[in-house]
């Protein structure tokens, strides 16, 4: 009989990414913090040094292997953020209507004056322009530009720190999508076979095939993660989550960018768009914000978590919670409560004669034989009340045209790549299955069903729909069988 790993139960169909910070990277919380739920680890490039994103993505390997549960990195690049220089003091008290000058100059600051990391700043803003800094609590108004200067009116007053972000909503700026160090960490993360790299501040499809251009030549590629957070993207939404692998709708930098009365709104959008495209999409930031401090969420953060999955989310990220919180592994347990209290109220997925044409957009790259076979798979699985939908899968392609239909029955992902088990880890509904064997199909069968019983989601009488090729993993998949526990 072939030995099966122990296995999380009851995990969520909702896959939950969390931020690895100074609070959760000890080997003892990453495990803490699988155990209660994460499919997916975020090391965001923003902060800290090349040493520590490899530490933690080694603590990160070592902490999925000794829980036994495929986990996935996803590396987030620090995109085209544009920051604060260093302001003399350390901080500037901004007056509403106060005039504040953004100079070129290296040399010694006169009160009032500001630098950026970003030195074409002053050629791409006009008069009128808007400017968000600190987060969006302080913004002003272009006045007046020199060859050496912009003049800004202060709207909103507030307190301005060193190095905080600056945000330039509307505005079309020259900086490239990715910067020397981004492109530094991308072939760094492709090197390390990283699942997942997030591309910040996308602003057009170009953005991403820049980044898939550059890892090109690395077999073991990173899928792109295109994180939306500008206007400009909202207006090239369909392309760009076309040319992405999936999508992260980046709600701080968004809610800054764009007007934030409209934001659940724009996510909602977001999350259709990949919806049509069959595009995994996670729900960033803020979603249990005070568990960064409390030990429970606000109303609001609870109903915002429920909310997202309702839109369709296939996953929710935490960020300051994990990263820097004083409650990571509560944070993640809170989300994974509301996930599995929320998926019984999701609604399927099945486009159907009668709804829009762009509603069947086809899968890309998706063999239409795999796709029918699929969506018949899923559509019989919940016909028989099947307890398992099993698919045998080579790059997880038909894993996640199952996971967008939102079958209620839990599929179960089984491949000879181990790439493949962890890419599933961001796939909602799906549960990778490590280890199984699937060179033919009695033997993965026998497995999905020793390892099911085992964990009690199998008894004996309950219905097994298997997915496969006729070579079992091969590119197309043209075979439904079901089967009963014996
Ligand atoms: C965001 O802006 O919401 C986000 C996830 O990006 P970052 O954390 O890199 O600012």
């Amino acid at each position: 009989m072939v030995e099966v790993p122990a296995h999380r139960t009851a995990a969520s169909h909702t896959k939950i990414v969390a931020t690895v910070g100074p609070a959760s990277r000890s080997p003892e919380c990453l495990a803490q913090l699988i155990e209660a739920g994460v499919d997916v680890f975020r090391i965001n490039t923003a902060h800290g040094q090349r040493e520590e994103h490899a530490e933690t993505l080694a603590r990160i390997r070592q902490a999925s292997q000794q829980v036994g549960q495929p986990v996935a990195v996803l590396v987030d690049l620090a995109g085209p953020k544009i920051r604060l220089g260093e302001i003399p003091g350390g901080q500037l008290h901004c007056q509403a209507g106060q005039l504040v000058r953004f100079v070129r100059s290296n040399g010694p600051l006169l009160p009032g004056e500001l630098t950026t990391s970003y030195p074409r700043l002053i050629d791409d803003l006009q008069v009128g322009d808007r400017l968000m800094l600190a987060d969006g609590t302080v913004s002003m108004v272009v006045r007046s530009r020199s060859a050496d200067y912009v003049e800004c009116e202060v709207v909103q007053p507030g307190v301005l720190r060193s190095r905080q972000g600056v945000n330039l909503p509307g505005v079309k700026l020259s900086v490239p999508a990715l910067s020397e160090a981004d492109t530094a960490n991308a072939r760094w993360a492709a090197q390390q076979a990283v699942d997942f790299l997030g591309l910040s501040f996308v602003r057009r499809p170009e953005d991403v095939a820049m980044l898939r251009e550059l890892l090109q030549p690395y077999p073991s590629a990173p899928q792109i993660v295109a994180k939306i957070e500008k206007p400009e993207a909202l207006q090239h939404l369909e392309a760009i989550v076309q040319t992405a692998d999936a999508v992260m709708v980046a709600r701080g930098d968004l809610g800054v960018e764009t007007d934030i009365a409209q934001i659940a709104v724009v996510q909602k959008q977001i999350v259709a768009a990949c919806r049509r495209w069959r595009r995994p999409v996670i729900i960033a930031t803020q979603m249990l914000e005070s568990m960064t401090h409390e030990q429970l969420p606000t109303r609001a953060e609870a109903t915002d978590v429920a909310n997202a999955i309702l839109d369709g989310a296939d996953a929710c990220m935490l960020s300051a919670e994990t990263a820097v919180g004083e409650h990571p592994v509560a944070a993640v347990q809170m989300m994974h409560r509301i996930a599995l209290a929320t998926e019984p109220f999701e609604r399927p997925y099945l486009p159907s004669l009668g709804e829009p044409v762009a509603e069947e957009t086809p899968t890309e790259g998706l063999d239409p034989v795999t796709e029918a076979t699929a969506r018949a798979a899923g559509q019989l699985a919940q016909q028989l009340g099947a307890k398992m939908l099993l698919v045998a899968t080579a790059t997880g392609a038909t894993a996640l045209c199952l996971s967008k239909y939102r079958f209620r029955t839990p599929v179960w992902g089984a491949s000879p790549s181990e790439a493949t088990l962890r890419r599933m880890c961001l796939y909602w509904g799906v549960v990778p299955l490590p280890t199984a064997p699937t060179e033919n199909i009695a033997d993965l069968l026998a497995y999905a069903i020793q390892k099911g019983r085992q964990i009690g989601q199998l008894q004996p009488g309950d219905r097994i729909v298997l997915l496969t090729g006729s070579d079992v993993t091969g590119r197309t998949h043209n075979m439904i069988q079901v089967h009963t526990v014996p």
